[in-house]
């Protein structure tokens, strides 16, 4: 089919099957239900997984395809928030790196929303250093047993299975003593505690690990190679936070620059300024988006380039975000339940930190983009059990 006709057909299903009433209540229990419903149909539409091999459940399309659909989805606001660890990260972590069998066992139902999945990679002591984190996986029969506590874990509380990033060697430098694992979230010893954000909803969840067992399948890559895999995790992440590709668009936002033209008085010579501004902010951050998916098509791994991308959404959405609050007016401030201009300004500053902060994106194009002088680091190579690690001591 060519893109043309794909491009129609995209539009004549979105416009079928999206009325607007499945994001309703997207975070809690009964949107989360209508929101799988949805995606379950998305899927056997063929609009879930458009890159995604075929033996594992995708489409097996090009970025081509993926680009025309979402190009399309963001005329529209699908329900697509509480799939997006699963379908921007974990998944294309598993397609890259899984083993055949958990390939076969968890791709299919990730695509189709059966199942949720959340990513347990910060600690409250570490976030921008992930690598200090301290929750421990030890060697146990048939696998292993895992105690610690994760924080900030999005969509937890939906979750079927997350991908953990543990510590399974205290002998060796902070990068070489990791593990990724598949952790069934209904398993005995997990405990999720949602925590309440100032937009007033539950966006993330504090986890509680007490003698988890995990089976030994369950292992991403090689033990202690769990660096690596995060760091596969992780460029996933940035590329999709800031391209959005499967999340459907803006459409009703109403601080984006769709909503702001037709709610604010563009005759004001400094408002129109500004809307100037915004838009083109917004469009060289969807043509460099644009790029890197070519180049991704063309062979041509971003790489840490996909961080100022995830940088420049970051500025962007705080720079649309103060607009908003200088234009709305009371609305502002005025919180709406069903999320108006308020919520999406508390929901601004989530952007800077999520994925990694603002100051940590700046860091990696400096370093790796930029080839600047790398941050000094005292801690490479000193085995972690000697460390001083935020909570005491790291043995
Ligand atoms: C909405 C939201 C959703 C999230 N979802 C998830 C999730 O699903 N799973 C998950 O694992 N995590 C998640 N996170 C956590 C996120 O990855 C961390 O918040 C982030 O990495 C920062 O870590 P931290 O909060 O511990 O801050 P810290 O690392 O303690 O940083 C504090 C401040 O110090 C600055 N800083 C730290 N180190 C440096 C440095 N070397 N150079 C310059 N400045 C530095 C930071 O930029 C920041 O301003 C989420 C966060 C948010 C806000």
């Amino acid at each position: 089919m060519d893109l043309d006709e794909y491009r129609l057909r995209a539009r004549a299903w979105l416009e079928a099957n999206v009325t607007g009433a499945e994001v309703e209540g997207a975070s809690d229990t009964g949107g989360v239900t209508a929101a799988k419903t949805f995606m379950a149909r998305l899927y056997d539409a063929g609009y879930s997984g458009i890159t995604w091999p075929r033996e594992w459940g995708g489409q097996g399309l090009t970025q081509a395809e993926e680009r025309v659909f979402a190009g399309e989805a963001k005329d529209f606001t699908l329900p697509t928030y509480v799939f997006s660890i699963g379908l921007g990260m974990c998944g294309p972590t598993l397609v890259d790196l899984g083993t055949p069998e958990q390939k076969a066992r968890h791709l299919r139902p990730l695509l189709r929303g059966e199942e949720i999945w959340c990513q347990l990679f910060s600690e409250p002591g570490a976030g921008s250093d992930v690598a200090a984190l301290q929750t421990r996986a030890t060697p146990a029969e048939d696998g292993w047993v895992v105690n610690g506590q994760k924080v900030w874990t999005s969509v937890a509380q939906h979750a079927s299975f997350g991908l953990l990033l543990t510590r399974t060697d205290v002998d060796v430098p902070k990068h070489k003593g990791l593990s990724m694992f598949i952790v069934d979230m209904r398993a005995p010893g997990v405990t999720v505690r949602p925590l309440r954000d100032m937009t007033g909803r539950s966006h993330f969840n504090e986890i509680f690990f007490d003698d988890v067992h995990i089976p030994a399948e369950n292992l991403i890559g090689q033990v202690n190679d769990g660096w690596s895999c995060a760091v596969t995790t992780l460029l996933h992440e940035r590329l999709s936070i800031s391209s959005g590709v499967g999340m459907g668009g803006q459409k009703d936002n109403p601080v984006a620059f769709e909503s702001l033209r037709h709610t604010v008085d563009t005759a004001d010579p400094v408002v129109k300024d500004q809307l100037v501004e915004l838009y083109i902010r917004s469009r060289a951050l969807a043509l460099f988006n644009q790029r890197l998916s070519q180049e991704t098509k063309a062979g041509i791994f971003p790489g840490a380039r996909g961080s100022a991308a995830k940088l420049l959404l970051a500025e962007l959405t705080m720079f649309q975000a103060d607009l908003a609050t200088s234009l709305v007016g009371p609305e502002a401030v005025a919180y709406e339940d069903d999320g108006g201009p308020a919520e999406s300004i508390a929901l601004a500053p989530a952007m800077s930190l999520g994925g990694g902060t603002n100051e940590i994106m700046r860091n990696i194009v400096g370093d790796r983009v930029l080839n600047l002088p790398p941050e000094p680091r005292m801690d490479k190579s000193v085995p972690f059990r000697d460390l001083k690690v935020s909570g005491g001591s790291s043995a």
